[in-house]
């Protein structure tokens, strides 16, 4: 049986992310999908990252801490795979009406954002420099975020993390997941109230449980689980990372987390005439264009708490349309073909990820809770928690 320091459950760019941090650890690892990687909604064809989010401009928590460390996930994982994947790109946010203009020149001082970080271009000069922009009160720029082809992204950093070691068990299904040995965690499913690990009101970090992990457990170096998939196969791991995304509902020792899952569709295009390619756009929705083929270009995004099928609607099709012609009526006449897609994020309801360990099953840790901001937080989430679960062995 293979045995591993840390066994990921979950190949998006949250698994893939945990990973590279582990393998960097010298941890030795396994991830499983019961798909391939990126089959959820890291499988997004283009998506963008973006520090001032929301109708204020508010800054990403640990936004520079983000950036930084996937910048250096993404130049890591470029040099393992051929086709470019990503490219840095300034987010254009044009504000629509006077009171976003409003929110946006407020946010400058709020969030305290430097001149070389976030601009705020006055309409007349902002229409001057983006002519094919839909009509607006001026807009910021956000400089030094990316535009990433996820798919190929997520391909590249599986290929270079098998470089480094790591064991992948994709296209197979779970039978049983059983804790063993002398930790203090019970040995069976658990069940648990809902909020009584969540609502703890002393945990006033953002990214919570995260750098203070509830269990020290002193026995924890002799517990282990054993996973068992339905060939027959098992494998043992000390740690089992939970990034499974909308497939966090199989595995009920986590039902008490408060996740809600979030249908998201895209419309990808091709463009007659490329778009400005240093470009993404970010308004009612996002336009970002593929790092090498400028002409292919994707729209975001619709919101559904509720849906009836995984699949791309005629209805999501017609909004993303609408906010296309909205966002860039210069490009309206340029389209030559659209096609859907659909995934769906986990969020939580203060819509910040929850990555920790579990209250009572020690050795088990969730990373999910990613939202719209998966690709901009996981690789320095993921470094995070391996270095909490690194330190808990030491
Ligand atoms: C329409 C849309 C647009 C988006 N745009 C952006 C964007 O512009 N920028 C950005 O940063 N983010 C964007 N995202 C969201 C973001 O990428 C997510 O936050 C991120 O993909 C979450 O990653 P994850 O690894 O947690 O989940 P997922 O990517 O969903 O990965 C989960 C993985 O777990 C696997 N799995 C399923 N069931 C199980 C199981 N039982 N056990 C183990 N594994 C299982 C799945 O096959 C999948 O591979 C977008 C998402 C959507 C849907």
């Amino acid at each position: 049986m293979m045995r591993f320091d840390v066994f990921i459950l979950g190949a998006g760019v949250a698994g893939c992310s945990l990973a590279e941090a582990s393998l960097r650890r010298g941890f030795k690892t396994g991830i499983f999908d019961p798909k391939s990687p990126g089959s959820g909604a890291s499988g997004a064809p283009i998506v963008i990252t973006n520090i001032a989010t929301g109708r204020r401009a508010r800054r990403v928590n640990r936004a520079d801490e983000c950036l930084h460390t996937l910048h250096r996930t993404l130049q890591w994982a470029q040099e393992h795979s051929e086709p470019p994947f990503f490219k840095q790109t300034d987010v254009l946010r044009p504000a629509f009406t006077d009171a976003i203009a409003d929110d946006f020149r407020a946010s400058l001082h709020k969030y305290e954002w430097k001149s070389t970080e976030l601009e705020w271009i006055d309409r007349a000069s902002f229409a001057k420099q983006y002519p094919w922009i839909g009509s607006h009160e001026g807009g910021l720029r956000i400089r030094g975020g990316f535009t990433i082809d996820a798919p190929l992204f997520l391909k590249a950093v599986i290929n270079a993390s098998k470089r480094m070691g790591l064991h992948t068990y994709f296209h197979q299904t779970i039978h049983n997941i059983e804790k063993r040995g002398a930790g203090d965690g019970s040995n069976s499913w658990g069940t648990m109230e809902e909020g009584q690990y969540y609502g703890n009101p002393e945990r006033k970090n953002k990214f919570r449980q995260l750098l203070r992990p509830r269990h020290m457990s002193t026995n924890r170096a002799k517990s282990h689980t054993v996973i068992q998939f339905t060939d027959g196969s098992q494998v043992e791991a000390r740690h089992v990372i939970y990034a499974a995304g909308a497939g966090m509902k199989s595995y009920p020792i986590w039902n008490f987390l408060p996740l809600s899952y979030l249908k998201g569709e895209l419309l990808e295009m091709q463009l007659r005439e490329p778009m400005p390619a240093e470009y993404a756009f970010s308004g009612i929705g996002y336009v970002a264009s593929d790092p090498s083929d400028p002409r292919r270009v994707i729209t975001g995004s619709t919101f559904e708490r509720e849906y009836d099928s995984m699949n791309p609607t005629t209805d999501g099709h017609a909004r993303l349309r609408k906010i296309f012609h909205r966002l860039l009526p210069g490009f309206s006449e340029n389209v030559e073909s659209e096609t859907g897609w659909a995934g769906v994020r986990v969020s939580l309801p203060d819509y910040q990820p929850v990555v920790g360990e579990h209250p009572e099953w020690t050795g088990h840790w969730v990373f999910t809770g990613l939202g719209s901001k998966g690709m901009l937080m996981s690789p320095y989430l993921a470094m995070q928690l391996i270095d909490v679960i690194a330190a808990n062995d030491d």
